[in-house]
């Protein structure tokens, strides 16, 4: 029998909605093995953050360099940074049969979905922005110039929730990353993948 090509569930949402806390736990408690694509990224460094496991962190102009050699899937600027999914990586855990989780901006999965239109796109929705921005201002990371930039890039991203296949509300964790399992299984049952 060939060997299955991995599936590629794209998971977005706005910025503080938890996609990275949700991801983290899918990664760990899922029983569906995936692959993390580590993103790489012009923006500074978070307290806690490593290079090569949260991000890879770089210059801008490397990340340029590294548009023009064709090696990103996809890339987007977001919060005057640049943020994007190495290729390689991608086709090769695909090619080699496992399943890659992508946590990018709505932009970004966009150009994705042209690229691999069999992919699974998921939007993680907060219950509503209040909550939304405190849980921005609580991380405490960002000044509140940037915390308004990231409520309006929110409210700008939740409209483009129509585009994906699936909306995941994040109410609490552990129910959203079922909801996510229950997709990502269903998905994996469909005849045109088996
Ligand atoms: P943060 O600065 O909070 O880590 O990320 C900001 C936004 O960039 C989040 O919405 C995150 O999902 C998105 N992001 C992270 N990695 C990538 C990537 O590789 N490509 C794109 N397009 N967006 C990304």
């Amino acid at each position: 029998m060939l060997l299955a090509r991995g599936m590629l569930i794209v998971l977005s949402g706005p910025s503080g909605v938890g996609k990275g806390t949700v991801r983290e736990a899918m990664l760990k408690e899922s029983i569906n093995k995936f692959k993390y694509s580590v993103s790489m990224t012009t923006r500074p460094m978070r307290p806690g953050e490593k290079n090569g496991v949260d991000y890879f962190f770089c210059s801008k102009n490397e990340f340029e360099e590294k548009i023009r050699q064709g090696e990103m899937l996809e890339y987007a600027r977001y919060v005057d940074n640049y943020y994007g999914t190495p290729l390689r990586y991608v086709q090769d855990t695909l090619a080699s049969g496992n399943d890659v989780f992508l946590e990018i901006e709505v932009k970004g999965a966009m150009q994705v979905r042209k690229k691999m239109p069999d992919g699974v796109f998921i939007f993680l929705t907060p219950p509503d922005l209040s909550s939304l921005r405190s849980r921005i201002t609580h991380r405490g990371s960002e000044d509140s110039t940037t915390i308004d930039k990231r409520m309006e890039k929110a409210r700008q991203e939740i409209k483009m929730m129509s585009n994906y296949d699936y909306a995941v509300v994040n109410d609490e964790v552990p129910k959203a990353v079922k909801r996510i399992e229950q997709i990502v299984n269903s998905e994996h049952l469909r005849v045109s993948r088996v």
